[in-house]
């Protein structure tokens, strides 16, 4: 009995995607013949399904004459990456598992930093960093060329889901590890170098902006701005090893680390000239009573509040004095 339920949960799971696609769950793009959705379970930072509508079962049910309908989910897949992700086409690996568990035939499109808190054991690295993964355009060759796609054996496939050691997919980088807790913070590794590389081009992006909005005042730079908020990673990183924690999600949607010493600068700056130039502080003399400590005498706290009400009054109807100093917070609050 207890056999017979287990295998009507199986069943059940094995179907969740076909119940997805027919309630349009995690539905981000859609066609009559296909459609593309967001992974439950990421295993990277972005990871993306395309299910044909059509009931195929696997790949191995797939014939030469659904050459045409993979042409269309290789079409939706680029845009889904070009929509939803910041990374380009080329950082994705396309394909399918060949020990696919779900019931519809489904193309895994996933960044290959495979940096995710889901992502939990050898097994999970296997199927997409061994055979056991067929890339797109092999299985679009094997079509073409024979008309079919061989199924694996069993044996096979299970020997390459706990084959080892695990290998690092990064170019030039020759790193294994036995062990996949081993392994698991080599991932990490690559992302912070990935992430300080971005936070490198950024800052250096940053400064040939700031130098554009002297000298060419056409608004230009708004549009590269806008065009760089993408939408974010699909997971946080939250779990794992301590480092892991300290860092956020990549791209541009987070304050890349190396230009958080900038803003410091900035904000320290008003401080600095606090009582020189009375123009130049903008937040200051807010902070300043909110953090105050309660002052034992009331005649006290109401003459240092009328001393520091005429000032901020003052501040808020001098907008020209405080423009060189409005644009970097501007910056703080876009970014
Ligand atoms: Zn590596």
């Amino acid at each position: 009995m207890a056999e017979a339920g287990e295998q009507e949960n199986l069943a059940h799971e094995r179907g969740q995607l076909v119940r997805d696609l027919l309630e349009g769950k995690h539905i981000i793009m859609e066609t009559d013949r296909a459609a593309v959705m967001k992974s439950v379970k990421p295993k990277a930072q972005y990871h993306f399904l395309v299910l044909p509508k059509e009931d195929i079962a696997n790949v191995t049910a797939l014939t030469r004459d659904h050459l045409d309908l993979l042409d269309h989910m290789e079409e939706l897949a680029n845009q889904a990456v070009a929509k939803y992700s910041a990374f380009p086409l080329s950082n994705f690996l396309v394909g399918f598992k060949m020990n696919q568990f779900m019931d519809r035939l489904n193309m895994h499109v996933i960044s290959n930093d495979f940096y995710s808190p889901l992502l939990r054991g050898k097994l999970q690295w296997n199927n997409f960093n061994t055979e056991l993964f067929l890339n797109f355009d092999y299985a679009c060759a094997q079509l073409c060329c024979r008309g079919f796609i061989e199924p694996m054996p069993a044996k096979k496939q299970h020997e390459l889901s706990l084959s080892a050691p695990i290998k690092c997919n990064q170019k030039g980088c020759d790193f294994s590890a036995d062990n996949f807790f081993a392994f698991k913070p080599h991932i990490g590794f690559h992302w912070e170098q990935r992430n300080l590389q971005t936070s490198e081009q950024y800052a250096e992006a940053l400064e040939m902006l700031e130098k554009m909005q002297l000298d060419n005042p056409t608004g230009h730079h708004r549009n590269w701005r806008s065009a760089r908020q993408q939408p974010g990673p699909m997971i946080h990183p939250a779990q794992g090893k301590q480092y892991w924690k300290q860092r956020g999600p990549s791209g541009f949607q987070n304050q890349p680390q190396k230009l958080q010493p900038k803003q410091e600068d900035y904000s320290a700056k008003p401080q600095e000239a606090n009582g020189n130039a009375p123009g130049s502080q903008k937040h200051t003399p807010f902070k300043q009573k909110k953090w105050k400590p309660k002052p034992k005498n009331e005649k006290k706290e109401q003459e240092q509040e009328q001393t520091a009400s005429p000032k901020a009054g003052a501040q808020q109807k001098e907008p020209s004095a405080t423009k060189t100093v409005e644009k970097p917070s501007e910056k703080q609050a876009e970014s």
